[in-house]
């Protein structure tokens, strides 16, 4: 007679998984049921919550906050409208998601790509200095897994050589530098990610924010096909309108109300989501504490990390290579990812601006060594300590 198992195996932990309440998915029904799915009312309150929310946090004067259909499309379009064009050039880190850079490519802009800071894994201000031509119009700079980059470094470099600054803001929502949001320092604009994994969701979206009112006009045209009008103006205008004017070949990266009904709920969760985070992390730092691992770098005393990620690095003489490390993990039920394999690794950086690694020690070493393990709303502390059971047991 067989034995029952005394140990049914642990369902699959993943890496990351969305949180989506009832109030997501009335608020959805309520837009499929009105009959204005597309760009609509929705979409506008989901803009003017997200306003007020950044407004809330510390931001002063007009912000305007543009939802779009991905963040690649909000930092296309912020790009467009900062006037990178082709000629020019536009320097960002190498640590990133491929999106981060190929939307200047898009524009005909090249990109120049430079090391991170080996403590926080962000771009390194000094690295931005010495990648300054008389071709660079912008800086893109991203907070790598929801910790805020170096802004008033690479602001003040901005300022010294005229530069624009977009923020690749994909992780930081909500992440504050000196006490204020990213979304209302004083760059020229900051692209946010829905995307499922980020810390909200819409499925697929973003939101391009930005004070500066002539940008968000240019942004708002080059949204929905260059149109001086949209349809959900033309169709609510007091007085009705079937006019509009083509201004430029523009794109179609508005957002679906559908999706906007997902942000509107999303957004209101958002502090509880990032105490949520940020708990996990406490505990992942707890219980991974004494490892041959380096844990993730910490904001700033009274600052806020978004932790979107938590990032470690095998220490030297861990004794187990990264690779090998992950399939423990698996092996044990685990998902787990790296952020990122750098862009000058990919065959397409890498061949286009005869990039190698040598170039960039400090991303090459950390990608070499990192992994990120599970981390979502949805994990439970005794998640976490699964997690590191079977860290500690992979490191043996
Ligand atoms: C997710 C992500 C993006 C792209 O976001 P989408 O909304 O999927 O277009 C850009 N940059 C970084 C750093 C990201 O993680």
């Amino acid at each position: 007679m067989s034995q029952p198992d005394p140990q049914p195996a642990l369902p699959f932990l993943p890496f990351a998984l969305p949180e989506i309440g009832d109030e997501e998915i009335a608020e959805v029904v309520s837009a499929l049921k009105s009959g204005w799915v597309t760009t609509g009312p929705k979409t506008a309150q989901f803009e003017r919550d997200f306003a007020a929310f950044l407004g809330a946090g510390g931001g002063s004067g007009d912000l305007h906050c543009i939802a779009v259909n991905s963040a690649t499309a909000g930092l296309h379009l912020a790009l467009e409208a900062v006037g990178v064009g082709p000629g020019d050039e536009v320097i960002t880190t190498t640590h990133t998601f491929t999106a981060t850079a190929e939307v200047a490519r898009y524009l005909g802009a090249d990109v120049r790509l430079v090391d991170i800071d080996p403590a926080t894994l962000n771009i390194d201000p000094a690295a931005v200095e010495a990648a300054i031509t008389p071709r660079t119009k912008a800086i893109l700079p991203v907070h790598y897994a929801g910790l805020a980059a170096d802004m008033p470094a690479i602001l003040a470099i901005a300022r010294r050589h005229g530069l624009k600054v977009v923020e690749d803001a994909a992780h930081a929502l909500p992440t504050t530098r000196g006490g204020r949001l990213v979304g209302t320092l004083a760059s020229d604009a900051t692209v946010f990610s829905f995307y499922a994994n980020k810390t909200i969701t819409t499925g697929e979206g973003g939101m391009l924010v930005t004070r500066d009112a002539a940008l968000a006009q240019r942004a708002k045209v080059m949204r929905l096909h260059g149109m001086s009008r949209d349809a959900f103006d033309r169709f609510t205008a007091t007085v009705p309108s079937w006019y509009y004017e083509i201004v430029a070949p523009g794109f179609k990266y508005n957002l679906t109300d559908i999706a906007a009904a997902l942000g509107i709920h999303q957004l209101r969760r958002l502090p509880g989501f990032q105490q949520q985070r940020e708990r996990l992390a406490a505990a992942y730092d707890a219980a991974l504490a004494g490892l041959p691992l380096v844990r993730p770098p910490r904001a700033a005393a009274g600052d806020t990390h978004a932790w979107h990620l938590y990032v470690v690095r095998l220490a030297d003489g861990a004794g187990v290579e990264r690779d090998r490390f992950i399939e423990r993990l698996y092996a044990a039920g685990i998902g787990c990812s790296v952020h990122y394999i750098p862009l000058h690794l990919h065959p397409y950086w890498r061949d286009r601006y005869a990039l190698t690694p040598a170039m960039f020690p400090h991303s090459q070493h950390a990608y070499e060594r990192m992994l990120s393990l599970p981390l979502y709303t949805r994990m439970t502390e005794a998640d976490v300590a699964r997690v590191a059971d079977a860290v500690r047991a992979a490191l043996r």
